[in-house]
């Protein structure tokens, strides 16, 4: 991963390519912030570009203050995630082929294809799909904490660092954190631990104040093109749905949005948000923004923007932001997103 290719960070990115080049490298890191953040591949495009043989340095004024090069060995094999000296360690669960003490030793490949898969922004949620385990919640068991230690004791293969990267470290049961937290008060040599979080409440405070933080903010609706093409269908046919009010293909509707996970529902909530207050710019302020927020559709970009007045949008928002709230406190989405269909229909007939 290298950090031209994790979208809405370079301000982040720079930070960090300036830290190592500085050597002023600490040993244990976390990274805070929603998985959509890019936070995962954060933390591995940083420790690429720490082992990178051939660091490219941009000019000044660049976008990008630097990037690991991308083709040395080192970059190749992280690009493949199989560098010797790089370990993962994420939250696991008994699975059809893993019956009993599961840990991330059982689950190396999966887990670099799921990641491959996901662009490394993949939330917990896909990763327990991806398993086929969608209704269990995993954890990082004390086997995963020994294995740390014994990965961390052993020499690096290749001379550099030896890096271990625990992504969702909020799921380490309380013997794996303690586990853990020893050899944060005796770091070995060249190692570097990375955690991976999204929410620091739910770590020992012990380990939070041994490692430095990375606070990873939010891309908002920062979306790979992938994504907004994938958002503005979803978009698209969700408002005809709300026109024609047909009851089958709207549960069919949400059905579909229901069946993503709860990351992907609140990215596509935020990116309603933000296409409709584009749609009203532009009629009402006659203010265009950006091409990435037409949808795509010429007869739909022609026409839909004149539904979004004065008299509806903020009770649109206002709904969409209710939904949000709904998601995020584990909602059933199924009934988040009918009560957001009706409202939304309602509003939809304002005209003025
Ligand atoms: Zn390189």
């Amino acid at each position: 991963m290298q950090f031209k290719d994790i979208e809405g960070q370079q301000f982040l990115a720079n930070r960090l390519t300036e830290i190592i080049d500085s050597g002023r490298i600490s040993h244990a890191q976390l990274f805070l912030g929603p998985t959509a953040s890019g936070s995962l591949a954060l933390a591995i495009a940083y420790a690429q570009y720490l082992g990178c043989e051939n660091r490219q340095h941009y000019p000044e004024g660049s976008a990008l203050r630097a990037d690991s090069c991308g083709v040395c060995p080192n970059c190749r094999k992280y690009a493949e995630l199989v560098h010797p000296d790089l370990h993962m360690v994420f939250p696991t669960t008994t699975t059809a082929t893993v019956t009993s003490k599961p840990c991330a030793e059982d689950f190396q490949e999966e887990f670099r294809d799921f990641m491959q898969e996901c662009r490394q922004v993949g939330t917990e949620d896909d990763w327990y799909v991806r398993l086929g385990v969608e209704n269990k919640q995993g954890m990082i068991r004390e086997k995963d904490a020994d294995n740390i230690i014994r990965t961390l004791g052993l020499k690096s293969y290749e001379g550099g660092y030896k890096v271990l990267v625990v992504w969702m470290a909020e799921r380490m049961n309380l013997a794996a954190a303690n586990t853990l937290l020893k050899t944060l008060e005796e770091p070995e040599g060249k190692t570097l631990l990375l955690l991976v979080a999204e929410s620091r409440d739910r770590l020992l405070s012990t380990i939070v104040s041994r490692v430095q933080q990375v606070v990873v903010p939010d891309r908002g609706t920062g979306l790979s093109a992938g994504r907004r093409e994938e958002f503005s269908n979803l978009f698209v046919s969700w408002m005809r749905l709300l026109f024609k009010l047909n009851m089958k293909p709207l549960s069919d509707w949400v059905d579909r949005i229901a069946a993503t996970g709860r990351e992907t529902q609140k990215l596509f909530l935020q990116y309603a948000m933000e296409s409709l207050r584009a749609c009203f710019l532009k009629t009402a302020a006659g203010i265009k923004l950006g091409d990435e927020l037409e949808f795509g559709d010429p007869k739909f970009d022609q026409a839909f923007p004149a539904m979004i007045a004065p008299g509806n949008i903020a009770q649109m928002n206002e709904a969409l932001n209710e939904t949000l709230f709904a998601i995020e406190r584990n909602a059933s989405a199924k009934i988040a997103f009918m009560q957001l269909s009706f409202k939304m229909s309602r509003y939809l007939r304002i005209k003025k």
